[in-house]
């Protein structure tokens, strides 16, 4: 599997950085944002490193098919029934701030922190 030693989200994949996971398995996992905008806030990454959806390709429509549906069944197990929103950044325009794709998935009364 693809790893980068310097990413930040591959340690927290090598679990050599903690996070609060919500969920794993072999190909993603989903922990919580360690500053969220929300009452719930969580990533979707896959475990694989990839670093911006630019390196992205049809390959990959399995794995972000996945990462897509399994939100509203997260949201649901963490109580968010009102609505949520999903988010991925990519590149400097796109404020990307971590260099390995991920899912913001962001739900609960507001108000928000930001978003
Ligand atoms: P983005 O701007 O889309 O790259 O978002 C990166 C997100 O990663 C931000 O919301 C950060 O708060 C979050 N983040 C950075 N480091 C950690 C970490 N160690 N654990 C959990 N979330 C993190």
């Amino acid at each position: 599997m693809n790893h980068d030693p310097n990413c930040i989200f591959c340690k927290i994949v090598a679990g050599q950085i903690p996070s609060r996971k919500a969920f794993e398995d072999d190909e993603l996992l989903v922990f919580h944002d360690i500053a969220p905008w929300a009452p719930v806030h969580v990533l979707i990454i896959p475990k694989a490193h990839v670093a911006t959806m630019y390196e992205v390709t049809q390959d990959h429509a399995p794995l972000l098919g996945r990462m897509l549906a399994m939100a509203p069944k997260l949201m649901r197990e963490h109580g968010v029934t009102n609505g949520f929103r999903t988010l991925i950044n990519t590149g400097e325009d796109g404020r990307q701030e971590v260099q390995h794709v991920h899912m913001h998935v962001m739900g609960g009364p507001r108000p928000w922190a930001k978003g």
